[in-house]
């Protein structure tokens, strides 16, 4: 199986650089790689790139994911985030080719507690969740083979994280704020790219195309506000040993409103699994699990 990744030195691309590897051969992109264009500006480029690759599955990882900088970066984000994807499922319909992409709780307008299904009405609040959810159209008009994974909240122990700013401001600062009205599961970059490896595999193996073609909420098990988040970090670090000004019990929990933001934020972003867990017959971790683990990771390496 020939496989062609975009975005390969993001959260995401970069475990599914590791994860995809077994699958067969990789060809893995960023936007500033020289011999194949994979940058998304340049979309007659990266139609020619899938077309001198010919892979059977194209991954698309890279995203314009600066949620705020959206809301001035109109344009910049639609091309990267809907036609640069629009132009890959072009292409790997032309293919026929899978083409596996990640979408956002942010295609949802975040009211109420239940959790979303698939099948829901979208309701995008911002920008960013306004062009994903233009990808997703497009992918789907396309008529190619696609996998399209909503997830939310990612994170991953390689770069910058929320974990890793709670740690560090719990450790400088007097006092934290942290909001609790937005509610969410912190989903691992690595479960993302597991997963996706896993369902990349049995889709190949269908006969048909519409046994599994679709679009799946893929986030951990559970769920928690940003507050619930933060606590949880500290209370893990304090019992590793980590020196904290502001304890777990001391966050403060705020209201969306207390922060003043460019892009406005969903307040549920409940996802509903049941489609994927069942179709591909697997199981999601609870969120903390994953979080624990990529904590205990930075501990060890700063130790
Ligand atoms: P990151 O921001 O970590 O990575 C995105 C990558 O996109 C960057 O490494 C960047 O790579 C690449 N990129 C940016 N501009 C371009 C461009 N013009 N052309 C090609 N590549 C570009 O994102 P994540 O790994 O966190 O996200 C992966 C997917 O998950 C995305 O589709 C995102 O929308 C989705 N998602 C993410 C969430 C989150 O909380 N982060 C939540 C919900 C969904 P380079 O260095 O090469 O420019």
């Amino acid at each position: 199986m020939k496989i062609l990744l975009f975005g390969k030195s993001g959260q995401v691309g970069w475990e599914l650089q590791r994860s995809l590897a077994p699958l067969g051969e990789l060809v893995a992109l960023h936007s500033g790689s020289s011999e194949l264009c994979g940058n998304f500006e340049y979309p007659e480029r990266i139609a020619h790139t899938v077309r001198a690759v010919a892979p059977d599955v194209i991954v698309n990882a890279a995203a314009h994911t600066a949620v705020d900088k959206a809301e001035s970066e109109r344009e910049k984000a639609r091309a990267i985030n809907a036609h640069g994807p629009a132009v890959l499922a072009q292409e790997a319909r032309k293919l026929d080719a899978w083409l596996v992409h990640y979408s956002s709780d942010y295609v949802f307008d975040g009211n109420g507690t239940h959790r979303w299904r698939e099948t829901d009405p979208t309701g995008p609040l911002n920008v960013y969740g306004l062009t994903k959810l233009e990808a997703e159209k497009a992918i789907v008009d396309s008529g190619c083979r696609h996998l399209i994974f909503r997830t939310s909240w990612v994170y991953a122990a390689r770069g910058g994280n929320f974990a890793k700013t709670m740690l560090r401001l719990a450790q400088e600062r007097d006092r934290l704020t942290v909001i609790e009205d937005q509610i969410g599961a912190p989903t691992g970059a690595d479960l993302l790219a597991d997963i996706t490896a896993h369902a990349i595999r049995a889709a190949v193996r269908q006969r048909t195309m519409e046994a599994v073609s679709g679009i799946y909420h893929l986030v951990a098990a559970g769920e928690t506000s940003w507050h619930g988040y933060a606590r949880f970090v500290l209370d893990y670090a304090r019992h590793a040993g980590v020196v904290l000004k502001v304890t777990p019990e001391n966050v403060v929990a705020v209201p969306t409103s207390a922060f003043s933001l460019p892009a406005k934020r969903p307040r549920n972003s409940r996802m509903d699994t049941g489609k994927l867990r069942h179709t591909f017959d697997l199981s999601l971790p609870p969120w903390e699990t994953g979080v624990a683990r990529m904590l205990t990771e930075i501990f060890e390496r700063s130790t």
